[in-house]
């Protein structure tokens, strides 16, 4: 088995999904009493946040490639970031290392492909949902890429810092949520993509009537296959 490399801490509440998530999928390929074996380096999220909302991302990029270095170091045989928003730096955190870097785009667009859904809603934070760094590798997998409206995007991007990140999960945002999502159902979306680690907690696949695209379960599916290739 090779060594997951997992960059975590943004926020811990989706880390410890990923963790859960990689050993249930060991578990239930291997037997009862089998494992990941796996790195985590976590961070401290609070100086990542305010470089994000400062536009400091090369500050927070240093950060990420300062982790991923370590795992390297560590032993590790790949790297995954447990968060979507910091996908925008994943070109200086892939050419920090001389593993390779598993992105979390490309089994969630994947994912859409297989179930023939090529209009896709994405909802993340405000930086995955209106900068081009997650959009455009969907894009080039054949999909086209529907965003809330901008009244939409705010109420979404809010509750992600405010609540999910600090583990708050209300039904008056579920229902937030399951709004925007009917209005992208209306604008065409065949499938929705929560392209936000923590997204998964507060929404269900019971909560949507169309499938769910959980980057979170994806991403740790994809770090399993890598782990468990023959
Ligand atoms: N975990 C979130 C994501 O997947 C948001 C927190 C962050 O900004 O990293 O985008």
């Amino acid at each position: 088995m090779r060594t997951i490399g997992l960059i975590g801490g943004m926020s811990w509440e989706s880390s410890a999904e990923y963790y859960r998530l990689i050993n249930q999928q060991v578990r239930d390929r291997l037997g009862p009493l089998r494992s990941a074996k796996l790195l985590m380096y976590s961070v401290d999220f609070g100086p990542v946040e305010q470089a994000q909302h400062a536009g400091r991302w090369d500050d927070a990029a240093a950060i990420l490639v300062d982790a991923a270095r370590r795992l390297e170091v560590g032993g590790a045989d790949c790297v995954v970031l447990c968060t979507n928003t910091m996908h925008k730096v994943a070109g200086q955190i892939q050419a920090a290392i001389s593993i390779p870097f598993l992105h979390i785009a490309d089994p969630a667009g994947q994912a859409a492909v297989e179930a023939g859904a090529l209009k896709i809603g994405l909802l993340g934070t405000a930086f995955t949902m209106e900068q081009d760094f997650l959009k455009e590798r969907l894009t080039s997998m054949g999909l086209t890429v529907l965003v809330p409206e901008a009244d939409e995007r705010q109420a979404v991007h809010r509750i992600i810092y405010d609540e999910l990140c600090v583990g708050v999960i209300s039904e008056a945002s579920r229902k937030v949520y399951q709004q925007v999502i009917e209005s992208l159902t209306i604008r065409g979306a065949q499938a929705i993509i929560l392209g936000c680690t923590e997204i998964g907690l507060l929404i269900k696949p019971e909560h949507s009537a169309l499938p769910l695209l959980d980057t979170t379960e994806l991403h740790a599916q994809a770090a399993v296959a890598f782990a468990l290739v023959e």
